[in-house]
């Protein structure tokens, strides 16, 4: 890795001699000035997509718990100590690993045709090959209306309805609801396998793989297979001439027993305060079908570059910044949990906490959920990321994102950067999921925000903490 070219090349970066201003405003005029040219700065940088370049070449897919993961930690603390973090370190747990193994899937009645499909994450394999009928389900209600036993040596097909594409995701909660409780359904009525749908706005024939939940402390006993949306399409109109349809299926996918994961921290220790933690991240682990460029390597990229850039300012923010590339957040947020769990005491002093994890395109939206009387300070950041096209949403919105999720839990505020997400759920855990997807000047808005509004964040007095309840 080469990465300090890119920063001095990109940097120019001195503090003006505007005064501050005298009377107590919220933010000074110096701050806003250091914001603003911070801006700049990262929207000439492309500091950001070397990194997201360098970890899905160098490193490649990072499925939770793999050696590919390892890997990607070791790539974390190199990149860490290369940009100049005055703290990297690397924070491990234990987890069970599931390997998606190989998959054969066809249709073999009315006719024989390949169907595009692949396993969700926690399916258990066949035991043998499996060649089924095929019982339709035009939905998760369809099928969670099941009786006991109804499904017996047959094969579950749950159908569903395409994602309408958005900016903001929409129906990605509900459409999942079949990837992730729908084998509790299929084996309640004794199906030997379920297919389902994949959860994804495209019709291209890639499958979209995910977790599915567990239920009761308990994983699918039997294979579940998410197939492309056009071969659901085609499902849908042989069932619905009245075809009976037959389908083969061997998996070797399972559980392999406790390995090791961890989170990745870099530290920008602060001047004035620096217990005091302003935390931003992204997830090192991605699916394995892809290289996880967009999920969620431009998230690690950005907070990592926004930070990096921070770091070349002649002074340290008053507050530490710290980056966490989280660990393990595909198969269960287990990095998040892992991180809330080792930090436990120390929380109080996360004073703000966000993630970048919905690709790459451009931000559009900033978002809080902080002490009321810190909102002035969250209108102050947006009205410098105004002239990137960003506005300012709701001030009461729970979130922060996935790995944030622990955290939010246990009081500690949150803002988010609304990125855009109408290509997301093309992309989303399926193979196409690559670095052409992203593109370096919609990378560059995203670095270019997060590095203002962490900035000025990390530099306030401001308290952002809400009164505990
Ligand atoms: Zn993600
Ligand atoms: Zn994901």
């Amino acid at each position: 890795m080469q990465f300090i070219k890119y920063l001095t090349l990109g940097v120019a970066l001195s503090v003006g001699n505007i005064n501050a201003d005298a009377n107590e405003s919220i933010v000074d005029e110096t701050q806003i000035e250091t914001a603003k040219q911070l801006v700049q700065t990262a929207l000439k940088s492309d500091l950001g997509f070397q990194i997201v370049e360098s970890l899905t070449t160098e490193v490649g897919p990072r499925l939770a718990g793999s050696e590919a993961e390892k890997r990607a930690r070791a790539w974390g603390k190199e990149l860490g100590e290369e940009l100049g973090f005055d703290r990297v370190s690397v924070e491990e747990f234990t987890m069970p690993f599931w390997d998606r193994g190989e998959l054969e899937l066809s249709l073999t009645s009315p006719y024989q045709q390949a169907l595009y499909g692949t396993a969700l994450g926690g399916a258990a394999p066949s035991k043998k090959n499996i060649n089924a009928d095929v019982v339709y389900f035009r939905d998760i209600h369809a099928l969670m209306g099941v009786a006991e036993g109804q499904l017996k040596g047959k094969i579950a097909f749950v159908d569903g309805d395409l994602m309408v594409k958005s900016q903001t995701g929409a129906g990605y909660g509900q459409a999942n609801q079949r990837r992730r409780v729908g084998w509790q359904h299929a084996e309640r009525g004794k199906a030997s396998a379920l297919m389902v749908r994949s959860v994804g706005s495209d019709s291209h024939r890639f499958p979209h793989t995910g977790m599915m939940s567990k239920n009761d402390d308990k994983w699918a006993s039997i294979p579940v297979i998410a197939i492309s949306n056009p071969d659901a399409d085609h499902l849908r109109r042989l069932h619905n001439l009245g075809k009976p349809m037959s389908v083969e299926l061997s998996s070797s996918s399972k559980w392999k027993g406790e390995v090791n994961s961890g989170n990745v921290i870099l530290d920008l220790v602060g001047s004035e305060t620096p217990e005091e933690i302003v935390l931003i991240g992204g997830h090192l682990d991605s699916w394995d079908l892809g290289t996880g460029a967009v999920d969620d390597g431009a998230g690690v990229a950005i907070t990592t570059a926004a930070a990096a850039l921070i770091s070349k300012l002649p002074k340290r923010p008053k507050r530490t910044i710290r980056v966490v590339m989280f660990g393990a957040e595909e198969v269960g947020l287990l990095g998040a949990r892992a991180y809330a769990k080792k930090h436990e005491d120390n929380l109080k002093n996360h004073v703000l906490a966000t993630e970048s994890d919905f690709g790459a395109q451009t931000i559009w939206q900033l978002v809080s959920n902080v002490n009321s009387e810190a909102n002035p300070l969250i209108d102050e950041i947006g009205k410098v990321l105004s002239p990137l096209g960003i506005v300012r949403g709701g001030s009461e919105v729970p979130g922060g994102g996935p790995d944030i999720i622990p955290l939010a839990a246990k009081n500690v505020p949150t803002i988010r950067l609304n990125q855009n997400g109408m290509d997301y759920f093309d992309l989303h855990h399926t193979p196409d999921d690559t670095l052409d997807k992203i593109d370096p000047e919609e990378l560059a808005q995203n670095v270019a925000a997060y590095a203002a509004a962490i900035y000025l964040a990390a530099d306030s007095d401001v308290d952002f903490r809400k009164p505990l309840p």
